[in-house]
């Protein structure tokens, strides 16, 4: 019987540019993801081994998922998230199959970015009914982890996690996930970029960038889109109340921290 397939590719129109601060995290995906694939001769020359696939962690909400979005984006590849946990459930009885059948869709699809999100859901310490069958569906995914990392067809794996204690350890062998990158949250250059990148194109006036990322402090990029959303709103509303078009300032946007408070800090 055919299954229907939960997952499918997409083009991401956004690039590393457009991802705010994380430098760090930026160049570790281009040194071992990205230049491998534009200089393969060189990667060869230097004796570098390309393959591998890096993973993510950190508090939810600042931006893992988006930068593997936007690693696509920068290559022009395609794009395919996988959130393990619900799809574990929609594949129940059936895990390594469709497992596979990612895997082939990529390989079909490359160049495509293979993203995992919340890749500790494979955990051999489940204490669910799932616990004795998990053990086959990481043993799955670590065949097709050592298949991308042979094969070498355009296939580039990154995962994600809030909970890196969690991941299986046989995950983080070489050529499986054998870089391990923390995402922390915004510092204040790089909220005053995500600031910017989500006010870019609004109509705003007298935006004291440098203050609002000042009174910011451990809000994550998607607190700082809840912040923008807030102030935008109101603004909409007092816009069509008014019959004119009233832009957002840093007034309003302060009114938004105060409105909405940072998530980061209970991780
Ligand atoms: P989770 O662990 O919950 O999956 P995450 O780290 O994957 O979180 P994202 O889903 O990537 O977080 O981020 C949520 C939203 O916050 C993004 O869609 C984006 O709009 C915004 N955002 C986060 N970080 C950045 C950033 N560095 N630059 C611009 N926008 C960002």
């Amino acid at each position: 019987k055919a299954s229907k397939q939960n997952f499918f590719m997409e083009k991401p129109d956004i690039k590393f540019e457009d991802v705010g601060g994380m430098d760090k995290v930026k160049n570790e995906i281009s040194m071992k993801i990205i230049q491998p694939l534009k200089n393969p001769d060189l990667y060869k020359a230097f004796g570098k081994k390309i393959g591998g696939g890096i993973l993510l962690y950190g508090p939810p909400g600042c931006g893992k998922t988006y930068l593997a979005r936007a690693t696509a984006g920068e290559i022009n590849a395609g794009f395919i998230n996988i959130g393990l946990h619900d799809i574990l459930d929609m594949w129940m009885g059936n895990s390594e199959k469709n497992l596979h059948a990612v895997f082939e869709y990529a390989r079909k699809n490359a160049p495509c970015v293979v993203f995992f999100d919340e890749v500790d859901a494979l955990g051999a310490s489940r204490s669910d009914l799932r616990q004795s069958s998990m053990r086959h569906v990481i043993n799955q995914f670590l065949a097709e982890l050592d298949g991308v990392a042979s094969k070498n067809d355009g296939i580039l794996v990154l995962a994600a996690t809030n909970a890196p204690w969690s991941v299986d350890s046989a995950f983080r062998r070489p050529g499986r996930f054998d870089r391990i990158v923390f995402v922390a949250p915004p510092d204040e250059k790089g909220r005053a970029e995500i600031l910017k990148q989500h006010l870019k194109n609004k109509p705003v006036e007298n935006i004291d960038i440098n203050a609002l990322a000042k009174s910011t402090a451990e809000y994550s990029g998607a607190d700082i889109q809840a912040i923008v959303d807030i102030a935008t709103e109101a603004k909409l509303e007092e816009s069509m109340a008014k019959g004119s078009l009233e832009k957002i300032t840093t007034k309003d946007l302060q009114k938004a921290v105060k409105q909405h408070r940072p998530t980061t800090q209970e991780w």
